[in-house]
């Protein structure tokens, strides 16, 4: 098509100013570990209601989906990788705290800021290192070598400076210097993207259970938010910065006592988030959002372009933006699938694709056959797979505006 140049000036200005825009956003997401939705609902939060207020309070789901194949154990690390990855445990591979060996091919939002983005900037404070070290990757190959430009952790280590008390109180400490330290860091040097950690209100929980000393802690996370929250504030108003912050959990709660967690309950997987941006699309208003929705959504706030073999694998969905599709289902029987989604739109056409490999696992491509478009409207289509005949199958249902997808394991045939 010919432009003339009279028309590609303002044109070429007007992306100017949207790209410059963009590189103003900057995110941070805290995790505040083992809080049920129905405690952090019920506690005086003012900092999180402040949050909310100017934004979004969602309910979301943690342990990936009960009795299915990403079913992921409502545990610490588990919770926080979910988070971390944008998927569940099938794909991330770590089912608890030893993080013994997860897969790094499904790449931390870090990454792929740093891939699409070399020059923005990475934080991490944590008051656990292995955040760092394991989750995130810091510095191993498998990771691409992946450097945090702000680094605050490992306190935990340091029994001389932070004796370990019986009681605890050293992690509630260790929780009010590293969010001093990440409302400091952020105030001066605004990183693109950081990831707050703070754990005092597990400890609570597992030591009390569903008492007055378990909600003094999350008192206190709240008002170590604040710090986090007035920086950001400060900071936003000084720069003209648009800033996001998230705020949400890696597990709930037992219901008998609230003293424990890893296991498939109601109030084990029950988590929430608190974010200053309103977070509303069609999925977030009618659909069931989880954590692995976290990724998906920085993604689209910092205009992170995710490379189509881990875009195809993302188990969440953006709440913001405009979607068509969410919830996939796929059923094998009788070398056919029957697959099912819920649609956004009224209009555009579902592409379905699927693969019989796994390669992904192993940092491979996999070979994706198209299979046809069928119209979204449908909500369902049955296909023949016979010319495919295989115990495993990913299916990606693609549209014009996001792509979900779905896996068949061990289905009987
Ligand atoms: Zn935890």
């Amino acid at each position: 098509m010919h432009i003339k140049k009279s028309l590609l000036l303002p044109l070429m200005l007007f992306s100017t100013a949207i790209l410059y825009a963009q590189e103003q956003r900057k995110v941070v997401y805290i995790i505040a570990d083992g809080i049920s939705a129905d405690v952090i609902e019920q506690a005086q939060t003012p900092n999180l209601r402040e949050i909310s207020t100017q934004g979004s309070y969602l309910r979301v789901y943690q342990g990936g989906e009960a009795g299915a194949y990403n079913e992921s154990p409502t545990i610490s690390a588990v919770g926080y990788n979910n988070i971390l990855t944008g998927v569940w445990y099938n794909k991330h591979n770590v089912p608890d705290n030893n993080i013994e060996a997860p897969n790094y091919h499904y790449p931390s939002i870090f990454r792929v800021l740093k891939d699409a983005y070399p020059e923005k900037t990475i934080g991490i404070f944590s008051s656990w290192q292995d955040n760092r070290t394991k989750l995130i990757g810091e510095g191993l190959p498998a990771t691409g070598n992946i450097q945090m430009d702000y680094a605050f952790d490992g306190l935990e280590l340091d029994t001389l400076r932070y004796p370990h008390d019986k009681e605890r109180q050293f992690m509630s400490v260790i929780d009010q210097a590293v969010s001093e330290n990440a409302a400091k860091t952020i105030q001066e040097e605004g990183p693109d993207l950081s990831w707050v950690y703070l754990e005092f209100t597990d400890d609570m929980g597992h030591m009390h259970g569903d008492s007055p000393a378990y909600s003094a802690a999350v008192e206190k996370m709240d008002a170590q938010v604040g710090l986090i929250w007035q920086a950001i504030k400060k900071r936003a108003a000084d720069t003209g910065e648009d800033w996001m912050i998230m705020i949400t959990t890696d597990h709930g709660r037992d219901e008998k006592t609230g003293k424990g967690h890893g296991g498939q309950t109601f109030r084990q997987r029950s988590a929430w988030l608190v974010c200053n941006k309103v977070l509303e699309n069609p999925y977030s208003r009618y659909g069931k959002p989880s954590v692995v929705d976290l990724y998906p959504t920085i993604a689209n706030f910092l205009n992170i372009e995710i490379p189509k073999e881990s875009l195809w694998e993302l188990d969440g969905v953006t709440l913001m933006d405009d979607i068509a599709i969410a919830h996939p289902q796929a059923y094998y029987f009788q070398e056919q699938l029957d697959i099912s989604w819920t649609a956004l739109d009224d209009n555009g056409e579902v592409n379905i694709w699927i693969s019989t490999t796994n390669n992904k696992k192993t940092g491979g491509s996999d070979h994706y056959q198209h299979i046809g478009a069928f119209p979204l409207r449908d909500k369902h289509a049955v296909i023949p797979v016979k010319d495919y005949p295989s115990d495993f199958y990913k299916v990606v249902l693609e549209t014009e505006k996001n792509t979900v997808n779905r896996w068949i394991v061990n289905d009987s045939h």
